[in-house]
């Protein structure tokens, strides 16, 4: 039988679907499309236009203030002067992106200075970083020195993580050593307006992580992960200078009722990094950072990814689907189902990203997608060339692969010297059998005496092929004309055998059939044609003599010659 039975189907469809499933939870879990998910993403949120808040003033340490000011470190005094204009000017806050974890050396009363700068203006909030203390060292939390983060409205970290191409697309805004316990510098500095402070602590946006059962004090903790919606340009927020804003040059509405970020924006100083979709961007600085993170907060922005879990899940989903919808009219052809899933897939992750603020990566039901599809277009090209080379009643070879194998086979003969036979066969008065019987009852003929010739040429080479209508032929590398001769006897029986069934009343009708041999030997310079031409006329010599025999070319009396069954 050819025809495949709906068992094995169902039960490949499950195969495939447990194989579509696994794959899809290992890719998710080894991250391994992370990099091709990253730039996905950045193509989408690129097209993104995004306002920068203008109550978010960036107050820049740039190359005009060191050569105004001399060159870095400055004095505290410098910064305590500076928290004192601010406060005057009534800003709503102020993030001094600064790290001041060491004493000034020669200068305590500077720090002082600054110290009180810091409590009088009750709205400064400073960072709070994590850092190796040396090489491969575990990290360290470096604090403001107790003086400062006394007098301090708050701390907040001001960790920016990079992923693997130093792309900064995400931040944690709650972290810490040991346990999550610092807000993001702008959490911070927008906690410090009691209005929105509630609100944010109650309703912290992105991917909680549950806290670690016991985490080393030495490990730092992150939690609420977000990606940030970066404003459409690098200069989208308003910067103003430090020593503009030290020597009054800036006019105070310009700062009242802002956030402002003091931080380093020279070159050269301070950590810069590449913002998403923005490969010509220079890099950013931690500052812009902040602001970044600051207006998402002030415009609910914050995307969020989805957790392994849930990724999981809609991955599963994505690539299971159109396994179930192949069953679905107008769907049966995989491949619709499996296109119809891929853009699904990218449209999810579109309208997800857009609408619901939730990142789905989706690149990992993608490629099991494309595999799947390219598995399919395999298959369906073997069996296309599978069915090019074979006959569908009977399952045997056509004339097109025998053609194929009878020349292979005489070039293997012409170098091994080895004895090629070729048996044609025709069964006799089919012609008769179809018009009394019916047709169906002619084609039952022809596959049982297909399965007949299939049981007697069984070695890994021989070759059984229908080559049209009720002719057969039967290639038998490496046996001699006894041999051959020997398996058409065995042949002419096993129809004598099915004959007596038939009388019985079982299996097809009974047939006989007549045979022409020839075994082609190396010293023979034969083309396969000649070989062909004569067997066959072996096979009309055995008509001739009164059918149901076998008659080899080389012999004048016929190997075989039963009493014909069917007359
Ligand atoms: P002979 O003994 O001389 O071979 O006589 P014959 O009647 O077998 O003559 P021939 O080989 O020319 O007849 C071929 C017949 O095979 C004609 C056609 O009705 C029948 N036939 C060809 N292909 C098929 C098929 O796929 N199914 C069925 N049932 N019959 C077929
Ligand atoms: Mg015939």
């Amino acid at each position: 039988m050819i025809t495949p039975s709906p068992a094995p189907k169902i039960k490949t469809r499950v195969l495939i679907t447990i194989a579509a499933a696994a794959l899809v939870v290992l890719l998710v879990l080894s991250e391994l499309t992370a990099g091709a998910d990253a730039w996905l993403y950045d193509s989408l949120v690129a097209g993104t236009v995004r306002h920068a808040d203008d109550r978010v003033v960036l107050v820049d340490i740039d190359q005009r203030s060191l050569v105004e000011l001399g060159r870095w470190p400055w004095s505290r005094r410098t910064h305590a002067q500076l928290i004192d204009h601010l406060r005057e000017a009534e800003v709503k806050g102020v993030a001094l992106n600064i790290l001041l974890s060491e004493p000034a050396l020669f200068d305590p009363e500077g720090d002082a200075l600054l110290a009180r700068a810091l409590s009088r203006s009750g709205k400064v909030v400073l960072p709070v970083l994590a850092e190796p203390g040396q090489l491969n060292a575990p990290a360290i939390e470096l604090m403001p020195i107790p003086e400062f983060a006394a007098s301090a409205a708050a701390l907040g970290h001001a960790e920016m993580p990079l992923d693997d191409d130093g792309v900064a697309r995400r931040m944690f805004l709650q972290a810490g050593m040991g346990s999550a316990h610092w807000p993001a510098l702008a959490l911070a500095l927008l906690q410090l307006d009691t209005g929105t402070s509630g609100n944010m602590t109650a309703k912290l946006p992105g991917l909680h992580y549950s806290a670690p059962e016991a985490a080393s004090p030495q490990r730092w903790v992150r939690d609420h992960e977000v990606l940030i919606p970066y404003a459409s340009s690098p200069n989208a927020f308003r910067h103003v200078s430090y020593a503009d804003v030290l020597n009054n040059r800036i006019p105070p509405s310009l700062l009242r009722d802002r956030w402002v970020i003091v931080g380093v924006s020279a070159l050269g100083m301070g950590t810069q990094a590449q913002v998403p979709g923005h490969p010509a961007y220079p890099g950013i600085s931690g500052s812009d950072y902040q602001a970044n993170v600051l207006n998402m907060l002030l415009n609910g922005a914050a995307i969020t990814p989805l957790s392994t879990g849930w990724q999981v899940l809609l991955s599963l989903i994505l690539v299971v689907a159109p396994l179930a919808l192949c069953s679905l009219p107008g769907l049966q052809r995989i491949w619709r189902p499996t296109a119809l899933m891929m853009a699904a897939t990218i449209l999810v992750s579109f309208l997800l990203l857009q609408f619901a603020h939730l990142w789905f990566p989706p690149v990992s039901a993608l490629l099991v997608l494309t595999i799947g599809t390219l598995l399919w277009v395999y298959r369906r090209l073997r069996r296309t060339h599978k069915q090019a080379q074979s006959d569908p009643l009977t399952g045997l070879a056509n004339r097109n692969r025998f053609s194929q194998v009878l020349e292979q086979e005489m070039r293997t003969t012409r170098r091994t010297g080895q004895p090629l036979s070729l048996l044609v066969l025709d069964i006799d008065h089919f012609k008769q059998l179809n018009d009394n019987q019916g047709h169906a009852a002619g084609d039952a003929v022809l596959r049982s005496l297909a399965q007949i010739l299939r049981s007697r040429a069984r070695r890994p080479r021989d070759l059984v092929a229908r080559l049209g209508g009720d002719e057969f032929a039967v290639l038998l590398p490496e046996t001699s004309a006894q041999a051959a001769a020997t398996i058409a006897t065995t042949v002419h029986v096993d129809l004598a055998n099915l004959a007596t069934n038939a009388e019985l009343g079982n299996g097809p009708p009974a047939f006989s059939i007549s045979v022409g041999i020839h075994t082609h030997l190396n010293e023979d310079d034969l083309t396969p044609d000649d070989l062909f031409e004569r067997a066959d006329n072996a096979l009309y010599r055995a008509k001739q003599a009164g059918r149901n025999r076998s008659i080899s070319h080389a012999d004048e009396k016929p190997a075989f010659g039963g009493a014909p069954v069917v007359e």
